[in-house]
């Protein structure tokens, strides 16, 4: 089974700890997320295991693999790693059709023509874009291009999805349908998801579990009825 644990994380810039000692596993299949007001960490902890950042002290394992072990000195870069992303600061491609967008991890990861333009159709068509594949981002409302962002995510079945405020772009009426259906897509697919948000009714409403995080550390864990 595919366990994200991590053990004793830490991130400090300087003497602020943006992470400070957090212990977590998170089981195979489940939408676990970080829910806690801005600067507490979330985004910090995301990118940790996403290998966008390296911790200052600590383990992160995901299955058999060592992602992460201050002591050891590994550490596994983000493409080695192999999760699907969607973060701020990874934009979509904006000379890139958004069908070519969709289609880069797969290309990445040499998989035949044939087999992409179905996966790609598949993964607009999950997100609502279907017919949208040869316009470029440009041309997209910003919710859309989270949307695009989010198929590129799970076109290729990672083994890990990490989310950080995927659906901040879209408006109140939209975000309310979105959170189920995003929450549909990951147990369709049955993707273990990490989620990032500052929401409560957000966390509440799509979370298997809910870690609460307050200036670095995980203050509470628990499932939606427990943390409410
Ligand atoms: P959140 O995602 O919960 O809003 P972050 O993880 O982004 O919080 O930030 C946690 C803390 O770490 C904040 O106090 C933030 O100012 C600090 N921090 C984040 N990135 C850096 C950085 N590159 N340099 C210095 N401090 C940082």
């Amino acid at each position: 089974m595919n366990k994200l644990v991590l053990e004793n994380l830490t991130k400090s810039y300087g003497d602020v700890h943006a992470v400070n000692d957090i212990s977590l596993t998170v089981e195979q299949g489940e939408f676990l997320t970080l829910l806690g007001p801005s600067g507490c960490g979330k985004s910090t902890t995301l990118a940790a295991i996403a290998g966008l950042d390296r911790p200052t002290s600590g383990v992160i394992r995901f299955g058999d693999h060592v992602l992460f072990d201050e002591v050891t000195g590994q550490f596994a870069p983000p493409e080695k790693r192999g999760f699907g992303v969607v973060f701020q600061s990874y934009a979509l491609w904006p000379h890139l059709t958004v069908e070519r967008n969709v289609s880069m991890p797969l290309e990445l990861r040499k998989v035949s023509r044939a087999e992409r333009a179905r996966r790609v159709d598949e993964a607009l068509e999950l997100v609502g874009l279907s017919g949208f594949g040869k316009r470029y981002p440009g041309e997209l409302s910003g919710g859309q291009q989270q949307r695009v962002a989010l198929a590129r995510a799970v076109v290729f079945r990672p083994p890990l999805l990490l989310l950080d405020e995927p659906l901040s772009n879209l408006d109140a009426q939209l975000r309310q349908s979105a959170r189920v259906w995003l929450k549909e897509i990951q147990r369709e697919l049955g993707l273990t998801a990490i989620y990032v948000t500052h929401d409560q009714e957000e966390a509440l409403a799509m979370s298997d579990r809910i870690a609460v995080m307050r200036a670095g550390k995980i203050v509470q864990l628990g499932t939606p009825k427990e943390i409410y």
